[in-house]
């Protein structure tokens, strides 16, 4: 494979990793039996979950659960190997498209693909590959000579001192079978410091992106993104470095993750909310880097940004509640949350699904544009609604410290948690109230009552989410793990 044209030489292309494998669609129109053999194993990755598994292989939920004896299908771990049954197979030398993932360029696409940078760029029409961006749909052609993507691969970065037979060697595989990936002419090739090996049946030998030489890693999650959602950023440094980002302008809460806060780590963390009101379109994501010299680089990410979808409605408040929106108590008392949860504890208390709080059913979700009778102006659902009696116990989702526990005018009964980076939950509308300021709490634990408190029009328990200061969707937390 040709990774040498000129024309792409040398160009840094600002984009980053998630999925190392590629999205293999039907092409013979899905009738009939699938064919036998048919099956393929995927790496379960950090971040991933059932449902996007089973859309990247064009396959259920269902039918993954059933082929691999999974009874609750939200709990997979980093690592599982899944049997994927019945995969759509891509007839080989056709078109099929490709989500460009956050990390990926096109030198990497064409590494998976058996494919060249050129071929790639011409296929596609794209004579700036700096412009490419994670969440990109581009078109891929399969193997002519019937060779499949590489979907079991790790992206090995060569370093002074390997060789071919030492790399063979580490990784338990023939000479034969590396060359054989990186499509070589001969197994006897050098190798210098820094070139690319793929290194089949290895995911965990290196990412398939492309990396300033300073990061060991980069991981982000999920993108493209909708309006009203949050992003997982994880990356690894090789040596102690200052960052700092930001995201359409707003600076990024970015924090070591590490269990010990006096335990340094060169892995770190940061949690970033879309505002619901962003417009659609491609974002950069901007890390700076500032070495032990003072030397800074920066490096950035282009995120794809959807419309969320959401609908509109009017909201009737009762005339004696009405009083309640004066301008001056609603604003005085967003500022004061607003205030609450812009913070970024260090410590970390999520890692895993987060648990839905209420039993019941949500009435009404996040982000509907609305309006309110009696004033003017747009805005947005800014959480989550749950139908149910007064007095249903409502449970902490997952892990954090009570940082709000009294009653307010607009909000009723009110409880929020700070769950570290920057992360918070917000219960509004509460009977009762369980926990006090201050008090560290684990998941599961009741912490109030579904009630009908404050500006409300009816018992319900409205669920809220902020990150970095933005509201989000905090269903999207009980759907994917933010590991
Ligand atoms: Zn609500």
């Amino acid at each position: 494979m040709c990774l040498k044209s000129p024309f792409f030489r040398g160009i840094t292309i600002l984009l980053i990793i998630g999925s190392i494998f590629g999205t293999a669609q039907a092409q013979d129109g899905g009738q009939g039996k699938p064919p036998d053999g048919t099956s393929t194993i995927h790496v379960v990755q950090r971040g991933e979950n059932l449902f996007r598994i089973a859309q990247q292989y064009g396959t259920t939920v269902e039918a993954i659960a059933q082929a691999n004896g999974i009874t609750d299908t939200r709990f997979i771990e980093v690592g599982q190997r899944l049997l994927i049954p019945n995969v759509q197979v891509s007839t080989p030398g056709v078109n099929t498209t490709y989500v460009v993932q956050p990390g990926e360029s096109l030198r990497t696409i064409a590494l998976k693909y058996h494919s060249t940078l050129d071929s790639l760029a011409t296929l596609n029409d794209i004579t700036q590959p700096t412009t490419l961006y994670a969440g990109q749909t581009i078109t891929v052609r399969q193997g002519s000579d019937g060779t499949e993507p590489l979907t079991d691969a790790g992206l090995y970065v060569v370093q002074s001192g390997d060789t071919i037979y030492r790399l063979a060697i580490r990784f338990g595989l023939s000479i034969q079978e590396i060359a054989t990936a990186n499509d070589w002419a001969s197994a006897n090739k050098p190798l210098w410091p820094g070139e690319w090996v793929v290194i089949p049946n290895h995911p965990d030998a290196g990412p398939f992106v492309e990396l300033p030489a300073y990061l060991a890693d980069f991981h982000i999650q999920t993108v493209p993104v909708k309006q009203g959602e949050s992003i997982g950023l994880y990356f690894t440094l090789r040596q102690p470095m200052q960052v700092t980002g930001t995201f359409i302008d707003r600076p990024m809460n970015l924090d070591m993750d590490t269990a010990d806060p006096n335990t340094p780590s060169l892995n770190y963390g940061g949690i970033i909310g879309v505002h619901s009101f962003t417009t659609p379109g491609v974002y950069p994501l901007t890390l700076t880097f500032t070495d032990a010299n003072g030397v800074t680089s920066t490096y950035q990410v282009r995120v794809s940004v959807l419309d969320g979808g959401y609908g509109q409605e009017n909201i009737d408040v009762p005339t004696e509640r009405q009083d309640l929106l004066d301008s001056a108590t609603v604003q005085s008392e967003l500022d004061r949350v607003i205030a609450l949860v812009s913070g970024n504890s260090p410590t970390r208390y999520f890692n895993d699904l987060m648990a839905l709080p209420a039993p019941g059913a949500v009435t009404s979700g996040y982000g509907t544009r609305r309006t309110y009778a009696g004033t003017t102006g747009l805005s947005f659902h800014g959480g989550a609604d749950f139908g149910g009696a007064v007095g249903t116990p409502i449970y902490a989702p997952t892990g954090g410290v009570v940082v709000l526990a009294e009653q307010l005018e607009v909000r009723g009964k009110a409880i929020i948690i700070d769950h570290g980076w920057g992360v918070y939950t917000g219960y509004w509308h509460l009977s009762e109230i369980f926990v006090e300021v201050g008090q560290t709490i684990n998941k599961g634990l009741p912490i109030g009552a579904l009630g009908n408190t404050g500006l409300s029009t009816g018992a319900h328990l409205h669920w809220e989410m902020w990150v970095g200061g933005v509201q989000v969707n905090p269903i999207q937390w009980a759907q994917q793990s933010f590991p």
